[in-house]
């Protein structure tokens, strides 16, 4: 896979098109908003420089990495003889479809398409193309260059070329590859979301405090950051709804949204973004 398109230059989408290209991947980047591809262009010659003052790249890599990626202006232009297109376009399931509906006759018939969805149904996206069984979840997390998961998501239709395609793609980006079966959470949410909830309603309980709540993740099981402090990170308005979509997806109680948690999003206690969540930020 020498070619990639990566379309959405946003968190994920700079971050993606950065590890291909140090890969020595040629990369197209594409993004709807034009100051939104010049601010991922930037984020992705920060991140080089910063890897080049800690003496983590070298001049050289830089400098190659950049010469690797090309901001164009289309997704047409984007797309033109990729192996492999990826999206990080927001969120919602009519953007993701719409996005790959016009993607599609753009590309070659065994051009690999991946979603970076952090919860959709890949089935469902997948729904509205001709040749489904080369969708599949391409799932990074953040900050892409430096987080070593890629969590590959498996749609029943995806064929089993896809998948050897997207492990030998992982491989060259440097990152493991996990396979998880298309299910509500995937395998990273799932887990994630439900230490998260468990630990909300014991902070609710008065089991302990919040910081000692963390510390017995983080000393007692290895964790690198405690659920709580993970949960002002990703923001609690958005793991109230992986809450909710997971409690009614997978029938189980456990991601039910603790009533504090509606509490705090409720006040605008959002977490770090806000300046408030479990802490003070
Ligand atoms: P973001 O808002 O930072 O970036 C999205 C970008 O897509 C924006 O720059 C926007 O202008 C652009 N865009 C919107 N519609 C477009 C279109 N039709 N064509 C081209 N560009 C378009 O979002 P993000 O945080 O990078 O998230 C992208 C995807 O990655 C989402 O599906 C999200 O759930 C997933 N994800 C996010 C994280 C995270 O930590 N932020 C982690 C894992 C997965």
């Amino acid at each position: 896979m020498h070619q990639v398109g990566v379309i959405g230059a946003g968190t994920m989408g700079h971050g993606i098109a950065q590890v291909c290209a140090m890969a020595g991947m040629s990369v197209n980047l594409t993004d709807r908003d034009p100051s939104g591809l010049e601010r991922g262009l930037a984020a992705i010659r920060a991140n080089l420089q910063k890897g080049v003052d800690r003496g983590k790249v070298t001049a050289e890599a830089m400098e190659s990495a950049l010469g690797c990626v090309q901001a164009v202006p289309s997704v047409e232009a984007c797309v033109h003889q990729a192996d492999i297109v990826i999206e990080a376009v927001p969120e919602v399931l009519d953007i993701k479809q719409s996005l790959f509906k016009q993607v599609e006759p753009l590309v070659r018939p065994d051009t690999v398409l991946g979603t970076n969805t952090s919860s959709l149904s890949i089935a469902a996206i997948g729904s509205v193309l001709e040749r489904p069984e080369r969708l599949i979840g391409t799932h990074f997390f953040n900050p892409v260059h430096i987080m070593k998961l890629l969590e590959v998501i498996i749609a029943k239709a995806c064929s089993d070329d896809t998948v050897a395609r997207i492990q030998e793609f992982g491989t060259k980006i440097n990152k493991e590859v996990i396979l998880v079966r298309d299910v509500p959470g995937f395998a990273t949410s799932r887990l994630g979301v439900a230490l998260g909830m468990e630990a909300i309603r014991m902070l609710e309980s008065g089991v302990a405090s919040a910081e000692d709540i963390d510390k017995a993740m983080v000393l007692g099981y290895r964790h690198p950051i405690g659920p709580l402090k993970l949960t002002d990170l990703v923001g609690l308005d958005v793991r109230l709804k992986i809450g909710e979509y997971l409690a009614q997806e997978l029938n189980n109680p456990a991601f039910i949204p603790p009533q504090l948690m509606r509490d705090m999003v409720e006040r605008g206690e959002l977490g770090k973004k806000s300046g408030q969540g479990f802490y003070t930020w």
